[in-house]
Order: structure tokens, then C-alpha cells, then sequence
């Protein structure tokens, strides 16, 4: 019998590829367990049951986050230490006790009982914020329904394949991700899953290849069948014939061997043939992150994005917290870190738990306009950063800004931290360096009085692109119209540059558009003086830069900016990517 070979598109969650033998487990959201009647004298040893089960779990927990703290840093062990504090709140101990004295049943079923009250009210609230919360009570259910019968050992000791295989599954709670071990998990794919998911995030820190939210993807493949992951398009493919497993070897081997030999640029600087420097800077959003980003040879940090480390709901760090944070950067990078300010909602994390989700988010209560309206998170924030730039080159950044009245708010805010530090006697660079993000059309009209106010200017194209051609950047229906060299972006970012060239502005991009090498003839010939990108893109982008010659670059954009067809602008840009650098392209 010939096996079709089956592509299924998913969401990209980390890049890589993954090729092997398949392991399908289906995520356990539902629960089974007995109930039955105990005696009134049975109760205090009921009790004792459920209490020995609940440190049963604890002790995981905290083991977890012991290992995923080594392995990834503290950031992401702080997804675990929330699961423990789950197990220590008092409304769930008292509920659970009561449950057993009153209805005199088994620990179990009363746990379970109580849980799934949890689970509901939480599954009732529409967002997907919120369905990441009920993964989170979902593992904690499981954790403590198997330490009924498990020893805490033989918990911490589950035992794995030792066979290298790929993964696939219904849904992974972070602490299935957690225990992956990396020697053999070579990637996974989930039906259900966001980008911004707590699995994803994880996927990304572990280095495993990762695609989620797959429809039908367990329904389409059966165990032990051979599967490829590809972590860069999203993709799943079910039976690859062998043309298929030896085309992606081949990428895989080229992938590895281009990028060993652009990392041999290490050590030198973004310089172009005909003398131009380029400033190329990291993209972050944890502390883990530090240790690849300085293996590259990047020795500043263009964009850290700080939404993923405020916004975690159990542990809100405090302005001494989040200072730590932002030393440690600080002091790890000698070319500096720009830290943006809160840029919640949109599709990111929301702020807060709205009453009512926002009817266009995109256009609602993000970046700038949460922290103007939440000022006392917003002077948290900056004073933070204040003290962190007593220890290192430091700068500010506001997200989403559309007019000059955020701008000066913001700065009379950051005015007014410094002053209650001076009061404070704490010390701060005095010269802190304030920039805005440029990623609202109207920023760009305004960027010539922008540039009056700020250092410099970070054109963010992510949403640049979205709000100028009004096209979803994370709607899959309107993907096609998602166009990074669309002529009225490309004229856009020309103004950007000309009216901060005026003001002797700096203009970095931050962009997803920063590190696509197809474009970096563009992108260089409009004279941006700085790209920002994740790490990983560094090696490539330094290379092509250095292939190339600023003076014809600048020629292409000229001729670039009187086109109008998106795709012309694409080819030209493209051709000279080729004639420069085809063998990393
Ligand atoms: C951008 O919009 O390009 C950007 C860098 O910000 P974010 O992707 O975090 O919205
Ligand atoms: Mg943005």
C-alpha cells in the first residue's frame, strides 16, 4: 500500500526542523478517578491523604523549576513557581477539606471536584489568555490526581524515550514541554497552542523545533509513522516520501553550514564595502536569552521587549525586580539596551482581564496608551530603568506612539522619576537616551516635531506594515496582503529617516524586517543607521551587510521609492541580494 505523504500548515512556534519516528499522546483533559464513602473516624486520615498528595506535587513542581531554571534561566523556571502557589492558596486547601467532611468521600473525587469549579469558571471567559490559565489548572489537576498513587521519586523519574522521536499532541502544558528532554524530543506539533503560549515560549528557550496549533493533526497521523517538523514555515508533514526526508536533510546540512561560516564574521563589525558601519543589535525578551545573543558577537540589545516578564499574573515583579532584571542587561551589554515600556494588548497580552474584550484590540488599549492610563506601573517601570542606567548603557523606548501629546506625557512622566529619585539620592545616568517606536502611520507624518523630543527613532514594521495597508498582521485570511516591500511602507520609512537626519535622530529598525536579507540592500539604501533582530539572525544579516556597497544600495532605494508595485521593489531588492551574498540567500 502506498502512504500519502500529507502537509498540514500550523502556526511556526520555534524554528528548526525535526525529522523521526512519531510519538502521538493525546493531552489528558479528562480525568478519571473513583468515589467512594469513608467513615466520620476516616475523615483526619482523608485529610492526611490529600496533604501528602499536594506536597507530593509541590515537590515537582519545585523540582521542575529547579531544572528548567538550569536549563533556560529564572525566567522561564517562574511558570512552574506559579503551579506551586496554585497548590498553596488557601480557598483550594479550605474548599478541598471541606469537600471531604462534608460529603465524607474520597480526597480525590472532593480535589477533583473542587478543581473542575475552577476550570469552569475560568474555560467560560473567552480569551486566550485565559485558556493558557486553564492548561496551567489543568497540569496542576493531573500533577496532583498522580501523586495519589505515585512516590515523589518515582514522579520526578518519569520514565522517557530514549529513542530520538518527534512529538505530537492534542495540547502540551508547560510542564510537558519542561520535562522534554532535548537529546531525544527532535520537535512537536500540538493541535491546539498561540506563538505567545507558555509551551511556545518554552519550545523557543529549549532550542526544540515547534509547530502548534495544527488542525486535525492527530486524526491525520498514526503512531509510528515518520513525520517531519519544520519549525521555520509552520509546517507538519505526515509520511514524507524520501524525496521528501532527503530535500529537508539537504536543507538542514546547508542551513548549519551557511551559518557556521557567516558566525565566521563574529568578531568584526557590520561594514559595508565602501566603508558604511551598521549598527546590528539583538532583539530580547528574558534574561536567558543573554548567553546566545553575546555567542553571536552582539554586544547590544536594539529591543527588549519587557510585555512577557510584567505580564505574568502570579508573580507581577515589583520595581526592585524588574531593576534586577535590567542591571543584569545592562551590565552584560557594553554597546547598551534599549528597554521599551510596557506594550500590552493587541496581540499580546492584554493589561488587564477586561470585562469586555476589546472589539478591534489592534486599535484599542496598547503600548503607550495602558502605561499614560496605569501611571503608577508606568513610574514603576521607569524608575526601574532609571537606576539600571546608573550600571550600563541604558535607554528608553515608548511603544505605539501616534502623536506628539503621548510623547510629551511621557517625558514629563520620566521627568517626574527622576526628580523622586534625585530626592531619593539614587543615582541614574543623568544623559539617558529617550527614543519612540515608529509604528503608527501617523508618527510618521509627525516624526519632523517627534524628532524634536527623542534620541532616536525605532521603526517597529511589525505593525507599520499592519496599520498602513490595514491588513491583521496575525490574520492567516489576509496573510497575502501582509507585505513587508509595499511601496507605501517603503516611502513611510523614507520620511522616517529623512526627517531624523534633520534632528541628528538616529533611526534603528526592530522589525521582523530587519533580519529578512532579501531586503537589507533596501533597508541600507534608505539609510537606517541601526537593525535589530533576534539573535539569530545576526550572522546572515552581517554578512550580507558586509557584501555589499552602501553607495549602490542607496541607488536601488532612490529608484525603489518612484515604483509603485510592491513586487518590482521585491525583485530589484532581491536581485542585488544575489548578485551580493545568493550563497546565504
Ligand atoms: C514592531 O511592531 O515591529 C515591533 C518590533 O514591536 P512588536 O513586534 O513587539 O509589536
Ligand atoms: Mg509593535
Amino acid at each position: 500500500m502506498v502512504v500519502e505523504e500529507i502537509t498540514l500548515i500550523g502556526i511556526s512556534a520555534s524554528p528548526g526542523i525535526g525529522i523521526g519516528d512519531l510519538n502521538s499522546t493525546k493531552y489528558r483533559d479528562t480525568f478519571i478517578v473513583c468515589h467512594y464513602e469513608i467513615a466520620k473516624e476516616a475523615i483526619p486520615a482523608e485529610l492526611d491523604r490529600f496533604h501528602e498528595a499536594l506536597n507530593v506535587a509541590k515537590d515537582y513542581y519545585v523540582h521542575l523549576s529547579q531544572k528548567i531554571g538550569t536549563i533556560s534561566g529564572q525566567e522561564e523556571a517562574k511558570i512552574f513557581e506559579a503551579h506551586h502557589l496554585m497548590l498553596q492558596d488557601p480557598g483550594l486547601i479550605g474548599g478541598v477539606a471541606q469537600f471531604i467532611e462534608k460529603d465524607q468521600c474520597n480526597a480525590e473525587f472532593a480535589f477533583l471536584s473542587v478543581m473542575k469549579k475552577y476550570i469552569a469558571a475560568i474555560s467560560s471567559i473567552d480569551d486566550p489568555y485565559m485558556k493558557e490559565r486553564q492548561m496551567d489548572l489543568n497540569d496542576v489537576t493531573n500533577r496532583v490526581l498522580e501523586s495519589f498513587t505515585l512516590e515523589a521519586s518515582s514522579l520526578k523519574q518519569k520514565p522517557e524515550s530514549t529513542s530520538e522521536h518527534l512529538l505530537l499532541a492534542k495540547d502540551l502544558t508547560p510542564s510537558d514541554t519542561a520535562n522534554m528532554d532535548r537529546d531525544t524530543v527532535k520537535g512537536f506539533a500540538t493541535e491546539k497552542g498561540s506563538y505567545t503560549s507558555h509551551t511556545a515560549i518554552l519550545a523557543r528557550s529549549l532550542g526544540i523545533p515547534a509547530v502548534v496549533g495544527v488542525a486535525d493533526l492527530l486524526d491525520k497521523a498514526t503512531e509510528s509513522t515518520v513525520a517531519i517538523i519544520d519549525g521555520y514555515e509552520g509546517k507538519v508533514i505526515i509520511n514524507p516520501t524520501e524525496a521528501t526526508i532527503a530535500s529537508y536533510q539537504e536543507l538542514i546540512e546547508k542551513k548549519k553550514k551557511i551559518y557556521d561560516a557567516a558566525c565566521g564574521l563574529k568578531d568584526f563589525d557590520a561594514v559595508t564595502q565602501d566603508g558604511k558601519k551598521i549598527e546590528l543589535l539583538a532583539n530580547a525578551e528574558f534574561d536567558h536569552e543573554i548567553p546566545g545573543i553575546l555567542d553571536v558577537g552582539v554586544k547590544g540589545i536594539g529591543l527588549f521587549r519587557t510585555e512577557f516578564f510584567l505580564l505574568n499574573p502570579m508573580l507581577m515583579p515589583n520595581e526592585d525586580e524588574q531593576f534586577k532584571l535590567y542591571k543584569k542587561f545592562a551590565e552584560q551589554f557594553e554597546d547598551g539596551v534599549t528597554i521599551r515600556t510596557l506594550d500590552a494588548g493587541g496581540d499580546k497580552l492584554p493589561a488587564e482581564t477586561l470585562e469586555a474584550p476589546e472589539p478591534n484590540p489592534f486599535l484599542g488599549w496598547r503600548g503607550i496608551r495602558v502605561s499614560l492610563t496605569r501611571r503608577k506601573w508606568f513610574r514603576s517601570q521607569l524608575k526601574a530603568i532609571l537606576r539600571a542606567s546608573a550600571f550600563g548603557k541604558v535607554s528608553v523606548m515608548f511603544p505605539m506612539i501616534s502623536g506628539v501629546r503621548e510623547v510629551d506625557s511621557a517625558l514629563a512622566i520620566l521627568e517626574n522619576c527622576k526628580e523622586a529619585l534625585d530626592a531619593e539620592g539614587v543615582e541614574y545616568d543623568k544623559d539617558l537616551k529617550v527614543g519612540c517606536m515608529i509604528e503608527v502611520p501617523s508618527a510618521v507624518l509627525l516624526a519632523d516635531h517627534l524628532a524634536d523630543k527623542v534620541d532616536f527613532f525605532s521603526i517597529g514594521t511589525n505593525d507599520l506594515i499592519q496599520y498602513t495597508v490595514a491588513v491583521d498582521r496575525i490574520n492567516p485570511l489576509v496573510a497575502n496582503l501582509y507585505d513587508s516591500s509595499h511601496p507605501g511602507v517603503i516611502k513611510l520609512m523614507d520620511m522616517v529617516v529623512q526627517s531624523a537626519r534633520k534632528k541628528e535622530v538616529t533611526t534603528s529598525v526592530c522589525g521582523e524586517l530587519a533580519g529578512d536579507i532579501n531586503l537589507t540592500p533596501l533597508l541600507l539604501g534608505l539609510g537606517v543607521n541601526e537593525l535589530s533582530m533576534s539573535a539569530i539572525q545576526v550572522p546572515l544579516v552581517k554578512k550580507a551587510i558586509c557584501s555589499l556597497n552602501y553607495g549602490k544600495c542607496r541607488e536601488l532605494a532612490l529608484e525603489c521609492l518612484k515604483m509603485p508595485y510592491s513586487s518590482d521593489i521585491y525583485d530589484k531588492s532581491r536581485k542585488m541580494a544575489a548578485a551580493n551574498y545568493r550563497e546565504i540567500l
